[in-house]
């Protein structure tokens, strides 16, 4: 599929040359920084941390945010270029997720956040000098976030903070954490005599992760190799209280907010994912020769093809309309209608639905060279299974989806 299919946009000349250069600059730096890399950097199950600021450089960090923080303003239907152009092009969910963690970490502090905290953490991150990462999944549970467990107290002016953090994307280098901790209510006593139970009562504080009392493990993963997924523990973390964002007891609204920019970019990286199969597969089936002629030249295999189209196609429809319902940029803190937050959901289920199914067809299309390393489709086949569980799994989707169309 061509370039152009993917974003045209006929009706808005001004905005097509933004989008142009924002997928150019993307498709660019994908293919010189990343793409000859990202074999190597799979196995060693890390990538360079200097590409954070390669990556700032290029302006892929600040997309979206203020000017005034280090970054560049930008729509939907912007970032959305950028993500997609992304993936199809660096074919990695792993580089992405931990190169990108900031785009869940920052905007409840963007949003919510004290002068303190946008000024110390947000232009060192939109640069590409720290990193920061979100931490709210714990090990007795991720879907039901109302219930998390990670307490603290207030002693003096710090937060003592104790619990543990469960598959955190960056959890391991991150050098700021946005963590979800059950505060209760005032006096907000040791014992937890005040601890509120359910969504009431959770707050979100940053933890600089050079504090004493933090412990990081590393986890070992069915996919996304090259990024750092952690364990963390925290064990009477003591943080100023200047790191609360927002008002105390205000966290799990903000934690629901941040859910819609990250399942809709989550949606178009299931796109470009889907793309960088569809692209290997079309490449590999016009070369390869079986009974005589191109793979390609077998009806089966062109209609697997067109199948593959007809499901990106279906999901491009889908993303470019959720975009364009919403005027603002990604990370303004404006209360969206429920009826697009459930678009969003459902944005998210049929994006990485289109994945798994253009996976799956790109592994058979390329037959025994599609089960080995290094090809596109077998490491997108591995990472799709996070797509449809992580920011929300599938069925999650599906009850949020209905419980605002209702
Ligand atoms: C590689 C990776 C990176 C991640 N990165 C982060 C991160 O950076 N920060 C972070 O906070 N979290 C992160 N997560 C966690 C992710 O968001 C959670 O895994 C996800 O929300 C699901 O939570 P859970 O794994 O605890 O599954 P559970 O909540 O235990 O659910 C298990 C399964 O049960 C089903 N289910 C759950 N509830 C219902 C229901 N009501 N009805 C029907 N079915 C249901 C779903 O199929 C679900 O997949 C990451 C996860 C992975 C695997």
């Amino acid at each position: 599929m061509r370039d152009i299919d993917l974003y045209q946009d006929y009706g808005r000349p001004q905005l097509n040359e933004d989008l142009t250069a924002i997928w150019d600059n993307t498709k660019r730096f994908a293919l010189k920084e990343i793409a000859p890399f990202i074999n190597e950097w799979d196995e060693a199950e890390a990538f360079p941390r200097p590409l954070h600021q390669k990556a700032a450089s290029a302006g892929l960090l600040g997309i979206a945010y203020p000017q005034a923080l280090g970054g560049s303003p930008a729509s939907h239907r912007m970032r959305s270029v950028m993500s997609l152009a992304l993936c199809r092009y660096a074919k990695s969910g792993g580089l992405l997720s931990s190169l990108l963690t900031h785009n869940i970490a920052l905007p409840p502090l963007l949003h919510h956040g004290s002068d303190f905290l946008k000024q110390t953490i947000i232009p060192a991150v939109l640069s590409g000098e720290k990193i920061a990462a979100l931490a709210i999944t714990e090990p007795n549970g991720g879907s039901d976030v109302a219930h998390l467990k990670t307490h603290a107290y207030l002693d003096g002016n710090d937060w003592v903070i104790s619990g543990e953090k469960v598959f955190i994307t960056s959890g391991y280098r991150a050098d700021y954490l946005t963590v979800a901790v059950r505060t209760g209510e005032a006096p907000y006593t040791k014992d937890g005599s005040q601890m509120t139970k359910g969504a009431r009562g959770i707050s979100l504080i940053v933890i600089p992760t050079d504090l004493p009392g933090i412990e990081r493990t590393l986890l070992k993963k069915m996919g996304w190799w090259c990024s750092d997924t952690a364990h963390i523990r925290f064990d009477q973390v003591r943080v100023p209280s200047q790191y609360v964002v927002g008002e105390v007891g205000t966290g799990f609204k903000m934690i629901m907010s941040n859910f819609n920019a990250e399942r809709l970019s989550m949606s178009a990286a299931a796109i470009g994912f889907a793309l960088a199969c569809y692209d290997e597969a079309l490449a590999w089936s016009s070369q390869r020769q079986t009974f005589g002629k191109n793979l390609i030249e077998h009806q089966v295999i062109l209609h697997k093809l067109m199948d593959m189209q007809m499901r990106i196609q279906s999901s491009l429809g889908m993303l470019w309309r959720v975009c364009d319902q919403i005027d603002y940029s990604p990370f303004t803190d404006h209360q969206p209608d429920p009826q697009w937050v459930a678009h969003v959901c459902l944005l998210k289920n049929h994006c990485t639905q289109t994945m798994q199914f253009c996976a799956d067809q790109g592994v058979q299309i390329l037959g025994g060279m599609g089960f080995m390393r290094g090809t596109a489709c077998e490491r997108i086949y591995r990472e799709v299974k996070v797509m449809m569980i992580g920011g929300g799994a599938e069925e999650i989707m599906k009850e949020l989806a209905a419980k605002q169309s209702f």
